[in-house]
């Protein structure tokens, strides 16, 4: 295994798997809802049954209230007491004498009408504090002592026993002060504790046997995609460019699998590219070193071929060689981007000018018919020898390209903010499919590597590095059979400052 496949595996295994995540958070959640199930079910069953019956107890206290005073009062005490299962007593007070004046037995384990009457005062008096109302719970406690009473405590302290819930109401009618004291028995919850812990054990182990079912069942689905894609991305690592990604049917693995399959498909194009390139470069190497060579031997071997002339031929074609190094250096300089642009203010219109000059011997030797229309000063804040690069190479490539016409048109007009650079000419044009491409390094139309033009084949690709790294707009609009025109925009220096 390699180094940087060992860190990966080191680093991995610092981190959890998505199995072991989505476990864990269901089992987090399951935990969450028995806890709450725990609380509110067992925990809290015998409080929240005790508040239902004060309210109960409350309501009917307030019943009763509405029909004190009335004729037929002691037969409602009567009827609710036997309708709710109630004992009831209602006392008048008079000074600190309590006369019953109602009462009611309909429960079975009553605790109200064996109150003493210091326990009677008693409640009194804390309903009398609490504002009217009051309420006691208290625990039926069987005596152990032969022959002695069975008695109640405050509270409740063994929910298995019978608790008696005591409801006390003060309301003073027609000047009349009267105490409700309602009683009613909570039954022993106990059993339904038991039933229910039972049931909670089956609950837990139902929940946790259904997590992890579940945590099983939807990390099998993630997981599997992921699964694939690794391995999938795995083979393109090791140079199978024609691995295809799937995203089975997740929106986000197929988003991920369309970048996958995209970025496949560049790396191998790239490929593709390199080897083109290096069998061009190759190529266009050993062409003018064979040339070189084949003059050299002769003008050493045959003495009458020692003459200016392949003198020349030799310095013609060491100058072909190094204007492709130096192209490539410069491409590979600003594709790596440690060449950039040394921006000077100069005039456009000047430096095409002056390019055009270049161009005279052809246009007189080989009838080519160069012009060039230009609207006065165009200051440019730029790289002066890259943008001399770029107009060189495209007028270069239209002269090349250009039809039997011979005819090249360079253009520089100007809008208020920029100054456009155009190079029209009437050759073959390029068709419409090849147009992006011809900006990629040794990228040919006709792909067949000719010589009987000039250029190296990565005039474009320098054009389009220079112009990039100078955030200039940058185009070409070709029409088959009619002819080509390359652009670019460059914006105009307002500081008319030239150097
Ligand atoms: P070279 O001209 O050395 O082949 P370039 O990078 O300058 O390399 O151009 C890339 C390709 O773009 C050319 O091979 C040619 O097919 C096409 N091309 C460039 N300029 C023109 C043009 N003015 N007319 C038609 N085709 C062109």
């Amino acid at each position: 295994m390699t180094e940087s496949g060992k860190a990966r595996d080191t680093k991995r295994s610092h981190t959890t798997g998505i199995r072991w995540r989505i476990f864990l958070c269901l089992a987090l959640f399951a935990l969450m809802i028995l806890m709450t199930l725990w609380f509110f079910q067992i925990r809290m069953l015998g409080y929240f049954y005790a508040r239902e019956k004060f309210d109960e107890l409350e309501s009917v206290a307030e019943d009763l209230i509405s029909h004190l005073e009335t004729e037929h009062f002691d037969d409602r005490v009567d009827l609710t007491a036997k309708e709710q299962n109630l004992c009831v007593c209602v006392f008048r007070i008079e000074g600190s004498a309590a006369t019953a004046v109602a009462d009611a037995d309909a429960s079975s384990n009553c605790v109200v009408h064996q109150l003493q009457d210091e326990l009677l005062s008693d409640l009194y008096d804390n309903a009398r504090k609490n504002g009217g109302t009051y309420d006691r719970r208290m625990q039926f406690v069987k005596n152990d002592n032969p022959g002695e009473d069975d008695f109640y405590v405050p509270g409740m302290h063994d929910p298995s026993k019978a608790v008696n819930v005591l409801y006390v109401r003060l309301v003073t009618v027609e000047g009349r002060e009267y105490m409700l004291v309602l009683d009613s028995m909570l039954s022993p919850i106990r059993t339904i504790i038991t039933t229910l812990q039972v049931q909670f054990s089956w609950i837990v182990m139902l929940l946790l046997i259904a997590t992890v079912l579940m945590a099983f069942i939807i990390s099998r689905l993630i997981v599997a995609p992921l699964t694939s894609i690794t391995q999938k991305a795995g083979e393109l690592a090791a140079g199978n460019y024609d691995v295809s990604f799937e995203g089975f049917g997740y929106r986000e693995v197929e988003e991920l699998a369309d970048t996958l399959n995209f970025a496949a498909g560049e790396i191998s194009a790239t490929d593709r590219l390199q080897k083109e390139l290096i069998a061009n470069i190759s190529h266009d190497l050993r062409t003018p070193l064979t040339m070189i060579k084949g003059y050299g031997e002769l003008m050493r071997d045959l003495p009458g071929e020692n003459n200016a002339e392949n003198a020349q031929i030799i310095i013609d074609e060491t100058t072909r060689l190094s204007e492709l190094v130096s192209d490539l250096l410069d491409l590979s300089k600003l594709q790596a981007g440690t060449k950039k642009p040394e921006c000077d203010v100069f005039d456009l219109t000047a430096l095409v000018g002056d390019t055009m000059k270049r161009y005279e011997a052809l246009v007189r030797r080989d009838g080519y018919r160069i012009s060039f229309e230009g609207e006065g000063e165009a200051p440019v804040l730029a790289d002066r020898t890259m943008i001399l690069q770029v107009i060189y190479n495209l007028i270069n490539n239209a002269v090349n390209y250009t039809g039997d016409g011979k005819c090249v048109r360079v253009t520089l007009t100007r809008t208020a903010e920029r100054v456009r650079f155009a190079v029209a000419d009437d050759g073959e044009g390029i068709p419409p499919e090849q147009i992006n491409e011809i900006w990629d390094r040794y990228y040919r139309v006709d792909k067949v590597h000719k010589r009987a033009v000039m250029g190296t084949g990565l005039g474009l690709s320098i054009v389009k590095s220079v112009l990039e790294a100078h955030h200039a707009a940058y185009g070409v609009e070709s029409a088959v059979g009619v002819g080509s025109i390359f652009w670019f925009e460059l914006p105009l220096h307002q500081n008319p400052n030239m150097n």
